[in-house]
C-alpha cells in the first residue's frame, strides 16, 4: 500500500521575516530529503485550499474572518512577537490545513496506507481563536474533525512528539491527544497531570532528556494507552525540534528515534485500524537534522 506525500508551492510564501525560524527553507530541505531514489514510490499530490467550514469546526469563525483579513497586501502583520504573517500567508495556512483534510479523506478512502503532509506554518499551539507560537490554524485538529464529522470515526487520536506542547491541539480536541515534549518549555502547558477526562496523555520530559527518556515516555506510556483506546484513525503531530541538534529546543533525540517511535505507532495503527496513518509536520529547526528526520520518519512509513 501506498504513502502519500502531500504538500504544496505555496506553502514556500509563508515568509515570517528573515531572521524567524520557521522559514521557506525547512520545507525545502525536507522535500530536497524527498527526492532521493529511496523515495521514488511516494505518491506525491498538491494539497487543497481547506474551506472555511472545515476551519470553523476547530476555530470560532470569527477567527477564521479575522486571520484571512490580516494578511497584508506587502510586508508583514504580526499576531504577537513569535507568529508574524507575509502576503503568502493565507494561501499558505490553507493549503497546510487542506493538506491533512485530503489526506485523513484519502487515507479512511483506503487510496493509500498513510501519509505525510510536509506543509508549513505549523499548526498544533494555534487556539480555537488565537494565533500563537508560529502558528494560525491547528491542522491536525481540522483533519481530526474532517475524520469525525465527514467520516464519521467515533475514534481518532493524536500523538505529537514535537519538542512543544500542542496547547491547541490539547484544548480543541477532545478524543485523545498524548504528547511528549521537554518541560518546564514553551508553551507552559502539557504538565503530567493535565489528562483531560482520562482522554490526554502528557508525558514532561526534563532538558538533556535523550533516547532512553524518550524512548520510555513513549513505550510505557503513550503506546499503551493508545493502544487501549484503539483508534480507528492515527494522527501524528511530527515536529522534528526534539532532535539533538535543535536551536530553540534542549532534548537529545537523534534520526533514529523518529525511525523507531513511527514504527511504533504503526504497529499499533496496524493492530487497531489496517495502519490508517495521516501525519503532519510541525516544528523542526536546524535544517540538516530536520531533513533527515523528516525522511526517517517516511521511510518508516513506507516500511512493512
Ligand atoms: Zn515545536
Amino acid at each position: 500500500m501506498t504513502t502519500l506525500l502531500v504538500t504544496h508551492q505555496a506553502c514556500f510564501g509563508h515568509d515570517p521575516g528573515r531572521q524567524h525560524p520557521e522559514r521557506p527553507a525547512r520545507l525545502k530541505a525536507i522535500l530536497a530529503a524527498l527526492e532521493a531514489p529511496e523515495f521514488a514510490a511516494l505518491e506525491r499530490r498538491a494539497a487543497p485550499l481547506a474551506q472555511v467550514e472545515q476551519l470553523a469546526r476547530v476555530h470560532a469563525q470569527f477567527y477564521v474572518d479575522r486571520v484571512l483579513q490580516a494578511i497584508p497586501s506587502s510586508g508583514y502583520a504580526a499576531f504577537d512577537p513569535d507568529t508574524i504573517v507575509s502576503p503568502g500567508s493565507g494561501e499558505a495556512a490553507l493549503r497546510a490545513a487542506g493538506a491533512v483534510v485530503a489526506a485523513v479523506d484519502a487515507v479512511v478512502a483506503g487510496e493509500a496506507r498513510n501519509a505525510f503532509c510536509a506543509v508549513r506554518p505549523p499548526g498544533h499551539h494555534a487556539e480555537a481563536a488565537r494565533a500563537m507560537g508560529f502558528c494560525l490554524f491547528n491542522n491536525v485538529a481540522v483533519g481530526a474533525e474532517q475524520a469525525r464529522k465527514v467520516h464519521g470515526l467515533a475514534r481518532v487520536a493524536v500523538v505529537d512528539f514535537d519538542v512543544h506542547h500542542g496547547n491547541g491541539t490539547q484544548h480543541m480536541f477532545d478524543l485523545f491527544y498524548a504528547s511528549t515534549h521537554q518541560w518546564p518549555f514553551y508553551p507552559g502547558t502539557g504538565a503530567a497531570d493535565e489528562t483531560g477526562v482520562g482522554n490526554i496523555v502528557n508525558v514532561p520530559l526534563a532538558p538533556m532528556s535523550g533516547s532512553p527518556e524518550f524512548r520510555a515516555a513513549m513505550g510505557d506510556v503513550v503506546l499503551p494507552a493508545l493502544r487501549h483506546f484503539r483508534p480507528d484513525l492515527l494522527l501524528i503531530s511530527a515536529g522534528f525540534d526534539a532532535h539533538v541538534d535543535d536551536p530553540l529546543a534542549s532534548l537529545r533525540l537523534v534520526e533514529a528515534d523518529y525511525e523507531w517511535v513511527t514504527r511504533e505507532l504503526m504497529a499499533v495503527a496496524d493492530e487497531c485500524c489496517r495502519g490508517r496513518i495521516v501525519s503532519t509536520l510541525e516544528g523542526g529547526y536546524d535544517l540538516p537534522a530536520l531533513a533527515a528526520s523528516a525522511a526517517a520518519h517516511v521511510r518508516a512509513l513506507m516500511g512493512d
